[in-house]
């Protein structure tokens, strides 16, 4: 279950004089607080959405919104209102997320080169991703790498979503067939996608 929704908080008051009440009516002085709402999931604020603000007359502690306040009050109120400016914290949740997306997509792209380096100069323990039948994967890892071939020991075990490789990948699954081929082959595989990623 998501925990979400909307909150807000306490930003900024600020005293106004000479201003007269509606309800007592005094010519006295208000305070007028301003609160940032936001958009929030499981606490933490993820975008603010608008600010609003209230007025108390510090004479008969009588409350307004705005809609519910004279002229003047209004003219009063929106200065405040302006003047108070949306903490960043209200947008954190949108910075983490962003932060989150540019890092896997950073990550995404510097594996893709790293893969690039992989097959050209393989060495002993890469594991290489393959789809080992039509709906499952499983991994080879290599065994010896020598001036033109490559050895490898391949994965008892197999799963169907590429992305929980990681879960068979155990040292001791790697008890199946083992296979040697040409390294302009092992090359090849990857081309005709028989490999499909490689990780070190
Ligand atoms: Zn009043």
């Amino acid at each position: 279950m998501i925990f979400y929704g909307t909150k807000g908080s306490h930003l900024h008051s600020e005293r106004v004089s000479g201003i007269k009440c509606n309800h007592c009516e005094q010519q006295t002085s208000h305070t007028i607080s301003i609160f940032g709402k936001y958009f929030y999931i499981y606490w933490i604020p993820i975008f603010p959405i608008g600010k609003k603000g209230i007025s108390e007359c510090n004479h008969c502690k009588a409350t307004y919104e705005r809609k519910e306040m004279s002229e003047q009050l209004k003219l009063a109120h929106d200065n405040v209102k302006r003047q108070t400016k949306t903490p960043f914290t209200h947008w954190v949740g949108s910075l983490l997320i962003g932060g989150l997306i540019a890092f896997g997509i950073y990550a995404a792209n510097q594996h893709e080169k790293d893969v690039v380096n992989y097959i050209s100069a393989p060495q002993v323990d890469d594991v290489v991703e393959y789809k080992s039948s039509e709906s499952a994967y499983s991994t080879l890892k290599v065994t010896k790498v020598t001036n033109d071939s490559i050895f490898f020991v391949a994965n008892s075990m197999e799963i169907s979503r590429k992305s929980r490789i990681y879960k068979i990948d155990k040292d001791k699954n790697y008890n199946a067939e083992r296979y040697g081929i040409s390294l302009a082959d092992y090359k090849k595989a990857f081309d005709d996608n028989t490999f499909l990623d490689v990780d070190r």
